[in-house]
């Protein structure tokens, strides 16, 4: 019997469960490239329906239950007197959304001696210190691909929402005007500028397959350069490293993952090294970029728009200044969470957790961390010794 703590974000404050305004979501075959959708032998939730809520459990609880373990879930993860921090001592597995982090630093783990797995219910695990999860041998493991396309939609739509300036121009027509001058006087098309992503990895590129039609040209760069029949496909132009490609584009996008290779890589000389007017639109992680070089940034008129929906910390405090610059785009954290994508990760947890506690293997593509080293798609994506823990900025 294990003891599983499950930190998950609040209720919505309509109440709990929502009216769904729709019936169904569409059933999809395997991911893009061919990887399977998660496999639990059962699911005991309906798909479309909110699970990453505290009442919603990821639709675990029968099932853990059923097989004698006890499942605690909080919304309440932050400080010494949390729920999370009370509950810690004696968890086997602790599972977390990047939406709502259970910030799992080194000083916690050292708290945690019974903990064995910990689980991210959706993809990116920075919000765990991987080099103390690799020396207490903690196995760390994500949902990939789970809401990888879910994050390439919302990057996309970031990305026309300030190149068209569609906030501003929403709020004149919402608040009864029909100042087509003041909404026009920052929009342009996309079509004919350079977009660069960084990080071609599952969300990069189907970014870039999404871009594609526009008639933009597309640049990319990644540690591991693509195949070239991909680039030649899509037409793309690699750049060797960051600062060739921010000099040539108009749009920025990132996708890469937070590790020390990435912590800070938006700082002011880089940003200064940009066009003036530049786009840059951030759904990979916030502390990538510099905070206030943004603000100055978007206030000096060197970025015309910044748009994503990564903070930090998470949930920010109410005075965090990108809620309130200048030419922003921001959401909360969502991208990844849209109803579809809660279907495949809390269908991928449990698969994950059955796979744990049957003693199997998990999923190589769902490792970060297993054995004292990184593994599986950690091995691909991360970098370890020294990383940028979490807490650190
Ligand atoms: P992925 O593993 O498929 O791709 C990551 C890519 O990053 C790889 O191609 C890797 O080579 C590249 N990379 C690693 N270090 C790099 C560096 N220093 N410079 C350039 N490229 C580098 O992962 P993915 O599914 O595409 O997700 C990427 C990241 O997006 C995640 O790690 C996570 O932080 C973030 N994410 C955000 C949300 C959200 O809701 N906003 C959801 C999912 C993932």
């Amino acid at each position: 019997m294990a003891k599983i703590l499950c930190v998950l974000y609040p209720d919505p404050v309509t109440g709990y469960p929502p009216v769904y305004a729709r019936d169904s979501i569409p059933s999809l075959g395997n991911y893009p490239d061919g990887q399977t959708l998660p496999t639990p032998s059962a699911i005991d939730f309906t798909p479309g329906h909110l699970l990453g809520c505290v009442s919603g459990e990821l639709g675990l609880r029968t099932f853990l239950e059923a097989e004698g373990h006890e499942l605690i879930v909080t919304s309440d993860k932050d400080g010494p007197d949390s729920v999370f921090e009370r509950e810690l001592p004696d968890a086997d597995v602790v599972i977390s959304q990047p939406f709502w982090p259970a910030y799992l630093t080194a000083e916690r783990i050292a708290k945690a001696p019974k903990l064995k797995l910990a689980l991210t219910a959706g993809i990116g695990s920075d919000h765990t210190d991987l080099d103390a999860a690799i020396n207490a041998g903690i196995t760390v493991a994500e949902v990939t691909y789970c809401n990888s396309i879910s994050v390439a939609e919302h990057a996309v739509m970031q990305i026309l929402a300030l190149v068209r300036n569609f906030l501003p121009s929403h709020e004149w027509v919402a608040s009864g005007g029909w100042n087509i001058a003041d909404s026009v006087e920052r929009a342009y098309d996309l079509e004919g500028m350079d977009v660069g992503v960084i990080a071609a990895g599952r969300i990069g590129q189907a970014v870039l397959r999404r871009l594609a039609p526009f008639g933009v040209r597309l640049h990319y760069f990644d540690t591991r350069r693509l195949p070239i029949d991909i680039e030649n496909e899509l037409g793309l132009t690699f750049h060797p490293d960051v600062e060739s490609l921010v000099r040539s584009v108009d749009i920025v996008d990132i996708h890469a993952p937070l590790h020390p290779q990435t912590y800070h890589m938006f700082d002011a000389d880089l940003i200064n090294s940009m066009r003036r007017g530049s786009y840059i639109v951030n759904t990979a992680r916030a502390e990538i970029v510099v905070r206030d070089e943004i603000v100055k940034a978007l206030q000096s008129g060197q970025l015309a728009g910044y748009a994503g929906d990564v903070w930090y910390p998470q949930p920010p405090a109410v005075d965090h200044p990108w809620r309130t610059m200048p030419h922003e785009a921001m959401t909360p954290h969502v991208s990844g969470t849209t109803l579809s994508a809660q279907a495949r990760y809390a269908a991928g947890t449990r698969e994950i957790l059955e796979d744990f506690f049957a003693g199997n293997d998990i999923r190589d593509e769902y490792l970060i961390v297993r054995g004292g080293e990184l593994a599986g798609t950690g091995a691909k994506s991360y970098t370890a010794g020294g990383a940028a823990s979490p807490g650190s900025a």
